[in-house]
């Protein structure tokens, strides 16, 4: 019977252990997510252009065989005479 206290304090301490790595792991998981959203807003805004290859603010046009290009400003033009859609 003298170990029933010792096994109390033990099932305490794990119980409190599990909790603990618990919200370690929701704080840990709700941080990823903000930096993934930062991660995919500036993908929206800073892409390769299809046409000249450098990372700059881009617009997606679709081709009317399906093909989806993002465009830099400067490389619009080439887009417009192609005859494709804004995304
Ligand atoms: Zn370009």
């Amino acid at each position: 019977m003298k170990y029933i206290g010792l096994v109390i304090v033990a099932l305490l301490i794990i119980g409190g252990l599990i909790l603990w790595v618990r919200t370690l792991k929701a704080r840990k998981s709700s941080r990823n997510v903000i930096q993934f959203e930062k991660a995919k807003n500036n993908m929206q805004m800073m892409q390769k252009c299809t046409y000249c290859k450098k990372i700059n603010k881009i617009t997606f046009y679709a081709s009317a065989n399906g093909t989806v290009v993002g465009v830099c400003k400067a490389c619009k033009s080439k887009v417009n005479s192609e005859d494709m859609l804004p995304l």
